[in-house]
């Protein structure tokens, strides 16, 4: 079976491009929706995480408060490595643990910090999703209704273009409209159909 990492910077397209592929049927493991559920309540990573951070980590549901450790983070190395530290074996683990249950001759692993972490290890091929920057930062605040300041600090935080750009086998353009973008993931699924087949 041939494993696709999908990355891209915030803003680019990935979830999008993600559920693109699901639409036709590609198994899709997303490293964000293993890491959510691993902070779930009673989860040994949330419990981790408390201990690390403190009780006022959790809201007052006992979930985590998302915000404000993003702030912790942000300002503060040491305690995003520590966060790190809880958090990237499991995803890991969880990962590879998914990718032995896929069927299918290929599947796409969303990891939007895969350089920046470094799990290209895992992947046999990396897949980029790539627009302009004032692009990422356009769909950003109106997804997210961020501040354009947060969202350039969170571009600065992450592996430029050009890095991406640089090792990736295939890359998505993703700077006009759903249409386009649809075509582009029928095409890179026949490529990776073709590529599984003879691996
Ligand atoms: P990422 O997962 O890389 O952060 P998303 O896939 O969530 O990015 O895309 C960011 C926002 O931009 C979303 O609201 C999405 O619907 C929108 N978007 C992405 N690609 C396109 C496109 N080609 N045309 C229109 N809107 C898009």
């Amino acid at each position: 079976m041939l494993v696709i990492g999908l990355t891209g910077g915030i803003g680019s397209g990935k979830s999008t491009v993600a559920n693109l592929f699901a639409e036709i049927a590609v198994t899709v493991i997303d490293a964000d929706v293993i890491a959510r559920e691993l902070v779930e309540p009673g989860m040994p990573a949330l419990v981790a995480i408390e201990d690390e951070f403190g009780p006022n980590i959790l809201d007052d549901d006992g979930r985590l408060d998302r915000q404000h450790l993003r702030q912790i983070i942000f300002s503060n190395p040491v305690a995003r490595r520590r966060l790190e530290a809880i958090l990237h074996p499991l995803i890991r683990a969880e990962m590879n643990n998914r990718l032995t249950t896929v069927t299918g001759p290929y599947c796409i692993v969303v990891i939007p910090l895969l350089f920046e972490v470094g799990q290209t290890d895992m992947m046999d091929r990396i897949l980029v999703v790539d627009c302009p920057e004032q692009l990422q930062i356009e769909r950003i605040k109106t997804r997210d209704n961020m501040p354009e300041e947060q969202i350039r600090a969170i571009i600065r935080s992450q592996a430029t273009r050009d890095e991406r750009l640089d090792q990736a086998d295939d890359i998505i353009v993703n700077d006009s409209g759903q249409d386009r973008l649809k075509q582009r993931v029928v095409e890179l699924h026949r490529k990776y159909l073709e590529l599984a087949a003879n691996q």
